[in-house]
């Protein structure tokens, strides 16, 4: 027997992800978190399938990629993450350790990261051990290396990243999770903080929450000239919105410029994505507010998956003006020559002082 939860409340107008399927395994149904979201999707009409196993049975089609790509997109399954996915990794520069609450995402952006990390089809993975990974915390208090050494990140206390293997706002009005989080950090009062990042507006669960103000949501932007890479996400102007919303509930907020996309266009498309986010942010009492610059990037392999599963995509991923760079692991990451880069960064950095002067850019790569 399922928990009754009360469906989370949502923004009017937003674009809420909704899966065909939310698979539920065995193990995941002992958790009341597990539960709890399987409960939330069926209040939705979303059909929910309880697995005998915790072996996922995606039933996916050998013949063809594309419906094996959109099926698979649009599963949502609940699982109990291993103790393997608990341990926390470094996650430098943009915080002391990555914390999985979710893996992977229902957008369809063309150069999506995940493309490259994450092994098998792009399905939706969501933990329903939530208190198991929430208690993994506490330990590496105090242990981070990245906001320590860095005096823009001054107060930040230990940072926790809640997004480097999903966007856990994306999935928020079916899984919970980050508002579990939110509340969790904020019971917490210990010299921490949780960071998430989004291309997505719907805040509303978040914005009465005790947050404490021990969470710093971004939104991940791009200008509309790439809005035809971010397909599935909330528009950019919604997701502005959201973020001032989040900063006017005591938030510290921030500014995911991600990915940086050098293209024709790119000065005059982020010029103006600046200006609308200073205009968006505009008088926001005691806004505490961040940047953050990441330039596009892929890898061999990420190349490769993101062509099988956008082969229309205008995106440029050729050799021109890029550069190899190897990786700690000793793999190959395809990356802006040392001229694009040093362009962008000069262009960001006097962007930004213009027309966010109350900004601090914590980092550009
Ligand atoms: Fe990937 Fe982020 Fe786009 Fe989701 S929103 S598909 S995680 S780039």
């Amino acid at each position: 027997m399922l928990d009754k939860v009360q469906p989370a409340p949502v923004a009017q107008g937003s674009r809420l992800w909704r899966p065909k399927r939310v698979l539920l395994s065995r193990s995941a149904r002992e958790w009341a978190h597990g539960r709890a979201i399987a409960e939330r999707a069926a209040s939705q009409g979303i059909p929910v399938f309880e697995l005998l196993t915790d072996r996922l049975t995606l039933d996916l089609p050998n013949d063809d990629p594309r419906r094996a790509y959109a099926q698979a997109k649009s599963t949502l399954a609940v699982v109990v993450a291993p103790p393997s996915k608990r341990r926390l990794q470094p996650i430098a520069p943009s915080a002391d350790w990555r914390v999985d609450l979710a893996e992977g995402c229902p957008a369809h952006c063309s150069y999506c990261y995940l493309a490259g990390s994450l092994k098998g089809p792009p399905i939706t993975r969501v933990y329903a051990n939530l208190p198991e990974i929430l208690d993994e915390l506490p330990r590496h208090l105090g242990q981070g290396t990245v906001t320590s050494r860095q005096s823009e990140r001054a107060g930040e206390g230990t940072t926790f990243e809640a997004s480097c293997y999903t966007d856990p706002l994306g999935i928020e009005h079916l899984t919970g999770s980050l508002s579990e989080t939110v509340k969790w950090f904020g019971a917490w009062k210990a010299d921490a903080q949780l960071r998430f990042t989004t291309k997505f507006d719907a805040v509303e669960p978040l914005l009465r929450i005790d947050h404490g103000g021990r969470t710093r949501m971004r939104a991940s932007l791009n200008p509309s000239l790439f809005a035809r890479h971010e397909g599935g996400t909330s528009p950019v102007a919604s997701r502005l919105d959201a973020l001032r919303r989040m900063a006017e509930a005591g938030y510290p907020v921030g500014l995911t410029i991600a990915p940086i996309i050098a293209e024709p266009g790119w000065e005059e498309a982020y010029g103006m994505l600046i200006a609308d986010a200073g205009r968006a942010l505009n008088g926001v009492a005691g806004l505490d507010l961040t940047v953050e610059l990441i330039t596009h990037r892929f890898t061999p392999t990420s190349r490769e998956v993101l062509s099988g599963w956008y082969p229309g995509s205008s995106l440029d991923m050729g050799p021109d003006g890029r550069t190899e760079k190897r990786t700690k692991f000793g793999s190959i990451k395809h990356v802006y020559d040392a001229p694009t880069m040093k362009m962008l960064r000069r262009f960001f950095e006097t962007e930004i002082a213009a027309q966010l002067p109350k900004a601090r850019i914590l980092y550009f790569t």
